[in-house]
């Protein structure tokens, strides 16, 4: 975790060094109270937590001073307790098999990277794994896949530009099926400013996949750009709402300073936060885990 620990740290460091720096040095009164929980919200938390974990320093320690360290503690675990019901987890090699994996959001959000991470984990574990260019509207989001698909050593399946994603999905699972695949993992178009046309697209893939396989695909994995703060919260509301999303993926938590936002869509949202990216290279994807991410972003 120490990359995460790296970027969230120095995103929230100046927010949490001047407020806990102003509480530990006299008793929490109203004033502080209320200086906590502007920043949580500037931080991107959110109104409801933000109100939650200002009540619960106000019954646990009005009145009290403490110093800065366990002021700090105390806010990882109240962060914590926030999202310790949204951990999810993501194994693709649980025994059904080909486990078929969808790529879901809006470009720019790190599809295709975080597909990426997930192949080059799973093919050093020993897993066959089919990489499906399931954006086939870009021709350039095609080739930086199949990149990452050697740089994974996964193999890799595409059409020409503009052909229907939904039949190349149809095909990479029968694919998959006929030659043992252990993994398939589709990359989708993420274009929003036409929302219903890329919904219905979206659906689609997902109904042709089920006539290959009726329990596919296994997941379908939400990724969400933490640097877009608030965005993020009507990014999940948008794809949430209308697609069957099992998990989300948290791209981007390096260096940003909202990554706050990660507890309101983790609260908003039906399904549970899986996978948080903290880079650009191969190793940077973790699997979520709320009190060490709530640490994390305290600093
Ligand atoms: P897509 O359009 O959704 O497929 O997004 P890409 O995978 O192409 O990612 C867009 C940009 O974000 C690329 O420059 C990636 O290198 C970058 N990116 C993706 N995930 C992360 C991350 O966790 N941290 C950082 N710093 N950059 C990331």
């Amino acid at each position: 975790f120490q990359r995460l620990a790296d970027g969230l740290s120095r995103s929230s460091k100046a927010m949490t060094d001047q407020v806990v720096g102003s509480f530990s040095k006299q008793p929490l009164d109203e004033e502080r109270l209320d200086e906590l929980e502007e920043m949580l919200i500037e931080a991107d938390l959110g109104p409801y937590s933000a109100a939650r974990i200002r009540n619960r320093f106000a019954e646990e320690r009005f009145g009290k001073s403490a110093d800065e360290r366990e002021i700090k503690e105390a806010l990882a675990a109240a962060i914590g307790d926030e999202l310790a019901a949204r951990e999810g987890d993501f194994e693709p090699l649980s025994g059904v098999r080909p486990y078929v994996v969808m790529f879901i959001g809006v470009n720019g959000s790190g599809k295709t990277t975080t597909l990426g991470k997930i192949a080059a984990d799973l093919t050093s574990r020993g897993a066959k794994v089919l990489i499906v260019a399931g954006d086939t509207f870009r021709a350039a989001a095609v080739e930086q896949l199949k990149v990452w698909a050697d740089r994974a050593r996964a193999d890799f399946m595409s059409r020409p530009t503009g052909a229907d994603a939904a039949g190349l999905a149809y095909d990479a699972v029968e694919r998959a099926k006929a030659e043992g695949y252990d993994v398939v993992l589709i990359d989708t178009a993420g274009r929003l400013q036409n929302k219903q046309g890329l919904m219905d697209e979206l659906l689609k893939i997902i109904r042709v996949v089920k006539k290959v396989e009726p329990e596919a695909p296994h997941e379908v994995l939400l990724v969400l750009d933490a640097t877009v703060g608030r965005n993020a919260l009507a990014q999940e509301n948008i794809f949430g709402n209308q697609i069957g999303v099992t998990g989300i993926v948290m791209t981007k938590l390096d260096g940003t300073a909202r990554g706050g936002v990660l507890v309101p869509v983790a609260q908003a949202s039906d399904s549970p936060i899986k996978l948080i990216g903290v880079g650009e290279g191969i190793d940077d994807l973790q699997p979520f885990r709320a009190r060490a991410f709530a640490r994390s972003l305290v600093g």
